[in-house]
């Protein structure tokens, strides 16, 4: 039965989408709570060097649905981001990933290693952000240099200006900044040249693509040359294969994070101990 809107036309009736509007804000409101509730965690990723040692790590946020299950950030970043619970949620991240640097500290194995955090634009465009990152830090007693903040492209759409200043201020006290997704958002190179940034991470749809076509790799390469010239470092994410590894290596990127190297995991399990990388099994004493 077609409902009547206030005016008295026929409104069409669409149960999937009253459904999906229902569950959307279903989830909204859980997510809410999620936060205090203890359900989310942070997943860590290691980041490796050309020998493979483990030079950090990236956090990844995971929601564990107490009846649902898993449910993965992109399905509910975006939501938070259209509700604003990104603010809570990436505060969340920010107060946790620097009681893991914290805890890093104390142990032998992850002292000198890095954390990258995502920050989403509307967070960084907080009024108090520096502020905020300042209060993990010393919090946690991390040492700033250990922090690195994952930025996407779209902040220089909004206030370049404002974002280079409150970069700037975090890079001043040691914090590092990295370009995520690099190559797949708004990209004028003209700011890249501008902001304060240490790294450029090439995004998985390019790393993808060094295995099957053939515009990915000068893509991929004419990234790398740019990190080069801007003095910064590159590093590649998805990296699947070995040959995926090996084209990047060749085209001068040294920096990998990647299933090949190790899942996203629980940062009770991190750090993993790597596999030798095939090919470069190590010799056998005769
Ligand atoms: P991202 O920051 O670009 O993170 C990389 C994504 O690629 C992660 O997905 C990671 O699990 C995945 N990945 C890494 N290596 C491989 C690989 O070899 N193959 C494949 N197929 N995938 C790989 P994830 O964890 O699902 O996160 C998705 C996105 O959600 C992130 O993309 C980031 O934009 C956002 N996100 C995750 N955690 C946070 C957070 O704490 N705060 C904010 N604001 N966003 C977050
Ligand atoms: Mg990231
Ligand atoms: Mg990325
Ligand atoms: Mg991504």
């Amino acid at each position: 039965e077609a409902k009547r809107q206030r005016d008295g036309t026929p409104q069409l009736f669409r149960p999937e989408l009253e459904q999906e509007r229902e569950m959307r804000l279903t989830l909204e409101r859980e997510l809410r709570h999620a936060i205090d509730k203890g359900e989310l965690s942070l997943y860590l990723q290691p980041q490796v060097d050309a020998l493979q040692c483990i030079i950090g790590a990236e956090a990844l946020v995971r929601w564990q649905h107490p009846v649902r299950g898993f449910i993965s950030p992109s399905e509910f970043i975006p939501l938070a981001e259209e509700s604003g619970l990104i603010l809570p949620l990436g505060y969340w991240v920010l107060q946790e990933g620097c009681r893991l640097l914290g805890e890093w500290r104390q142990r032998p194995d992850c002292c000198d290693l890095k954390l990258s955090l995502n920050v989403s634009v509307r967070q960084f465009q907080q009024p108090d952000f520096v502020d905020q990152v300042l209060s993990a830090i010393y919090r946690h007693d991390v040492a700033p240099g250990r922090l690195t903040l994952e930025l996407t492209e779209s902040l220089l759409l909004k206030d370049p200006e404002g974002t280079i200043e409150k970069m700037g201020l975090l890079r001043r006290i040691g914090v590092s900044f990295a370009l995520d997704d690099f190559g797949t958002g708004y990209s004028s190179l003209f700011y890249l040249k501008s902001l304060p940034l240490d790294t450029l991470k090439i995004d998985i749809a390019f790393v993808r693509g060094l295995s099957h076509d053939t515009q990915s790799t000068p893509i991929a390469a004419a990234i790398v040359a740019l990190g080069r010239s801007l003095e910064l470092a590159v590093i590649a994410e998805g990296v699947e294969t070995e040959m995926q590894r090996a084209v990047l290596a060749g085209l001068g990127c040294f920096l990998y994070q990647g299933y090949l190297f190790g899942r996203p995991m629980p940062a009770a399990d991190f750090p993993p101990i790597l596999e030798p990388l095939a090919g470069e099994t190590p010799p056998i004493a005769r």
